[in-house]
């Protein structure tokens, strides 16, 4: 689709219908696809030529939102997944197997920092985790020749911790591997890491892209500007036995990355999106701009008035100006910070609770990115699995509060909290 903005591709990107066909992306409901010659179907299979075969490795539905995204975050490709935690996972093993290791900073979303010390340690996949204000010298320490790549989040969720974009992909590159980074609560329309100089990006769908919880997803997007000939990722250059003796870099050249992780691990793992929920997602990202831009005004409008109010210890969202991550924000994040922001309560754990049963407009629910306002205590919730250590490192305090700011009038969600603040 052109050289089209931003706010164009969310709502026009990814399908374009012929003459007479449906101008609303249909759910192409199937699990196959008919051929005619056998011939065809065998290039097919050795990936000689493209096309659908089986729902499990790609769908026409999927495929139109992977091209939207693809676009949306200026990448050459996209793979969808089951969940956010299916990206993070996929986007790993496609390039870092059972003896080898990876760098990630502290700051991150709960069920990633599960997924990194419990899961993948079990299939011997070591994490070594880096503070996100290390120098390069520190984080460069950390790597030797079995580290395959570096892991961050663009906003940490919940600490609201902007990556250094610049910093971490300098080091990548230095060391030699990819930098992965985790764009879910920014969203391609705060920033697109892959401009900065990340490589591989990925999202849980399940938040700001469906933006109205109700499909669990995930993508992973293919920056298409990684050297994967440097003698460190033989899984891409050397022949795979799975298909002839075919090298992913000589095939499919800037791609090599987002096709293996399609024809390899979706295929043998299963874990991509269903067609239904491709389509929800996809409908999502239509409104995605928008709503970005609303979410961002109400967090900062509510950012500001708890910072006045007498009963909040602290606030955290990045475009408060003595917000410690302020600079940050201004350099990496376009028109807004996303609707998640986090505040301290006086007291604590009692406190925090009393003020969540006070809410009647603002949902507890454990997400984000919806468009209705909700709030979450995570150092009960998402952080619990986590001791108290690792809570601080993931920027988690006792106090702390975490709002996901919907996109109703600000003012009916400042009278909310107000209310609830007064039961306290
Ligand atoms: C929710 C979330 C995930 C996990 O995504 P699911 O779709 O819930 O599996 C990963 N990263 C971040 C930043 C998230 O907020």
């Amino acid at each position: 689709m052109g050289n089209y903005k931003r706010g164009t591709v969310c709502v026009q990107g990814g399908y374009e219908p012929k003459v007479g066909e449906p101008r609303v992306l249909p759910i192409y409901q199937t699990t196959t696809y008919k051929y005619d010659d056998p011939d065809h179907l065998e290039r097919l299979f050795n990936l000689e030529e493209e096309g659908h075969l089986y729902t499990r490795i790609s769908n026409p539905t999927v495929e139109a939102l992977e091209k939207k995204y693809a676009e949306l975050e200026g990448g050459v490709g996209a793979v969808s997944t089951s969940s956010g935690q299916a990206a993070i996972l996929n986007a790993i093993l496609n390039i870092c197997k059972a003896g080898e290791n990876i760098i990630s900073t502290t700051t991150l979303y709960g069920g990633t920092i599960n997924l990194f010390t419990v899961n993948l340690k079990n299939i011997g996949i070591e994490v070594r985790f880096v503070n996100p204000d290390a120098k390069e010298e520190e984080i460069v320490s950390l790597a030797d020749s079995k580290t395959k790549l570096i892991y961050g989040e663009t906003i940490g969720n919940p600490s609201l911790n902007i990556l250094d974009i610049d910093k971490f992909s300098k080091v990548a590159k230095n060391i030699g591997i990819p930098l992965i980074v985790d764009n879910t609560v920014a969203t391609p329309i705060h920033c697109n890491p892959i401009k900065h100089g990340a490589n591989i990006v990925i999202h849980s769908t399940t938040k700001y892209s469906d933006g109205h919880a109700q499909a669990i997803g995930g993508i992973i997007i293919d920056g298409g500007n990684f050297n994967w000939n440097n003698g460190k990722f033989p899984e891409l250059t050397e022949p795979d036995p799975s298909y002839h003796g075919m090298r992913y870099v000589d095939t499919f050249k800037e791609a090599a990355y987002s096709v293996k992780l399609r024809v390899t691990l979706i295929r043998d793992l299963g874990n991509g999106l269903n067609p239904f929920n491709a389509y929800l997602t996809n409908l999502g990202l239509e409104t995605l701009h928008l709503r970005m831009e609303r979410h961002s005004y109400n967090a900062l409008k509510l950012a500001k008035w708890l910072k006045n109010h007498p009963k909040v210890s602290f606030v955290n969202y990045p475009f408060l100006e003595d917000s410690n991550e302020y600079y940050k924000a201004t350099k990496y994040l376009e028109n807004g910070a996303s609707g998640i922001l986090n505040f301290g309560i006086k007291g604590g754990i009692k406190e925090a609770k009393e003020f969540m049963k006070g809410l009647k407009l603002t949902s507890l629910v454990v997400h984000l990115g919806d468009s209705r306002t909700s709030i979450l205590h995570p150092a009960t919730t998402t952080h619990n699995q986590l001791d108290e250590k690792a809570q601080i490192e993931s920027g988690v305090t006792k106090d702390m509060m975490r709002v996901s700011v919907g996109i109703e009038d600000i003012n009916d969600i400042i009278i909310d909290f107000e209310n609830a603040f007064l039961k306290i």
